[in-house]
């Protein structure tokens, strides 16, 4: 079992580390937010994501994680570092290195010879050369082991990945590396550390392609008077396209989908190729939270001055509390912009936010609203007692930009529903 530091103790670097505690290893997680750590070392969790606190718990119990504010010279016994900053959108959309940067110079006078840094976090391409750079040691190896995990499910992706992808200009440091995932028996892929670093931001830009088609077909259906629902079965029964990640919605937002294509067109851009394709998508994401908004509208007859709009979800997707990019807030502040009174209710979210008013009740939130818009697709959104929101509401509107809801129990208790292209 190896001795292994986790950098960065955030969604990523938590789930790495309790995860890699659970695999056996002996783990200890650092960070500069000392507020962060303190919380961790009482096993408080702030992050929503199934079984993390839990596991957490129970490593730091076996003795398998701990946490540590700063940098001091007990990283030296730790052969493995495992790097998860932020690597966040600069104001020219290309991604900011500076986390990554000061966590190599931390780190530089304590690695020992031999020591492995691992980059996990998200960054374009040639970072593991920047790494190297700062590090400046023959004896020690950079490595790019991308992260795929997802937000919701982030536990349950990081033990079971569909790969594990490690870039090394040197195989046998590759081999020490996956054989820390050894127990998981997933499919592994060695490559290059520029290919590694691609796979990460290409992955996500796929997906980011697949969710816009997929709005963009709704947008159509509503045009022609087809079903969505129907019209993405039909497709993705064809086994080279597939079901999962086909479902429309309000535009993709979140910590990740918006920084990294941005990341990537600049990437391309810089590289001497224009990236046509991935720059229209991020446009025509960027109109469909417009899209939601003229939806609204449209539903109160034109005009959205002075009427209450209830927004029920606030996180970017359900089962997080991450709040990052979010569409609901993107569409709030859309709301807002145009004259409406936005109030919101999220299982997650207790604080207020400005030019939002935050229930902490979905009911409460309802109350006198013109329309309730499903803004995230939380689960308990589908219990709603339909009957008492209808007595609450001023009028009985629904717009379900998430397609979660069943169209006909609604529309039978007098409500007007409208979905995204059904
Ligand atoms: P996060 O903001 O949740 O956590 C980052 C942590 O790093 C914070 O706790 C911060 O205090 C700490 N940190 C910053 N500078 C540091 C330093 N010099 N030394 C030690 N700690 C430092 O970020 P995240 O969502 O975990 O993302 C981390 C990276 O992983 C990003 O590159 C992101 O793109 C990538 N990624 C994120 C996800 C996701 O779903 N969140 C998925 C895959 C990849």
């Amino acid at each position: 079992m190896a001795q292994i530091a986790v950098v960065g103790t955030g969604y990523v670097g938590l789930t790495t580390g309790a995860c890699l505690a659970l695999l056996g290893h002996d783990v200890v997680c650092v960070d500069i937010n000392e507020s962060k750590i303190n919380m961790l070392k009482q096993g408080t969790v702030e992050i929503v994501e199934d079984q993390l606190q839990d596991i957490t718990q129970d490593m730091m119990f076996k003795q398998r994680l701990r946490f540590q504010f700063g940098y001091d010279s007990t990283l030296s016994e730790c052969e493995y570092f495992f790097i998860c900053v932020p690597t966040p959108q600069n104001e020219d959309g290309t991604a900011d290195l500076s986390f990554l940067r000061t966590a190599a110079t931390s780190l530089k006078p304590l690695v020992r010879s031999g020591a492995v840094l691992i980059n996990k976090s998200t960054v374009p391409v040639g970072s593991t050369t920047v790494v190297e750079e700062i590090i400046d040691r023959e004896d020690i190896h950079v490595v790019s082991n991308p992260e795929f995990l997802r937000e919701g499910s982030a536990v349950q992706d990081f033990l079971n990945p569909d790969r594990i992808v490690v870039g090394s200009k040197n195989r046998q440091v590759a081999e020490r590396v996956l054989s820390l995932f050894e127990s998981l028996n997933s499919t592994h892929l060695i490559c290059s550390p520029e290919s590694s670093e691609t796979i990460k931001y290409a992955s996500n830009a796929f997906l980011a392609t697949k969710l816009t088609y997929v709005n963009a077909i709704a947008a159509l259906c509503e045009h022609v008077g087809a079903n969505v629902d129907d019209v993405i079965r039909g497709v993705g029964l064809d086994r080279r396209i597939g079901l999962e990640y086909m479902n429309p919605g309000p535009g993709w937002g979140g910590s990740c989908f918006p920084k990294d294509t941005q990341a990537l067109i600049r990437i391309a851009e810089a590289s001497g190729y224009d990236f046509p394709l991935l720059r229209g998508v991020v446009d025509l994401n960027d109109s469909q939270f417009s899209r939601m908004v003229d939806k609204i509208a449209s539903m109160l007859l034109g005009e959205l001055e002075n009427k209450v709009v209830a927004l029920l979800g606030l996180t970017f997707k359900a089962n997080t509390n991450d709040l990052r990019e979010s569409p609901s807030i993107r569409i709030a502040s859309i709301l807002k912009h145009r004259g409406a009174i936005v109030h919101a209710y999220d299982p997650t979210v207790s604080e207020q936010m400005p030019d939002i008013r935050i229930f902490t009740d979905a009911y409460e939130c309802c109350s006198n609203a013109q329309i309730l818009v499903i803004c995230t697709e939380w689960n308990e959104f589908l219990h709603l007692d339909i009957e008492k929101v209808g007595l609450l509401m001023d009028q009985k509107n629904v717009l379900d930009t998430r397609n979660m809801l069943n169209p006909e129990t609604w529309i039978e208790s007098g409500f007007t529903y409208r979905g995204v292209g059904r």
